[in-house]
């Protein structure tokens, strides 16, 4: 049992440095200081206007301005200043 979570601890870790590799620097940079200080969660989806870090939901403002950024500005929450990754279900969709 130990040793199949040091194994997945292994593969989790390579698959991480293989995707961090496309990640730009500074992004990648923000994302661990986040993580570091957001206890081990930088990143968060905005699922049905609600960040999944902090859980709260953004509001009108915020989300109007979200949904006038350019699909690769990196979004944070206004809330927990996590990095918010938009999904089809971000609530973002015009009505
Ligand atoms: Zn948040």
């Amino acid at each position: 049992m130990a040793r199949d979570i040091a194994d997945r601890q292994t593969d989790a870790l390579a698959e991480r440095e293989k995707l961090a590799a496309d990640i730009p620097a500074n992004l990648l940079a923000a994302y661990d200081r986040l993580r570091d200080q957001l206890g081990g969660v930088g990143a968060a989806a905005l699922h049905h206007k609600r960040c999944g870090g902090c859980q709260l939901e953004v509001g009108a403002a915020d989300l109007a301005r979200m949904r006038a950024a350019p699909r690769d500005e990196v979004l944070r929450c206004e809330e927990c200043n996590r990095i918010l990754v938009r999904t089809s279900e971000s609530g973002m969709a015009k009505a």
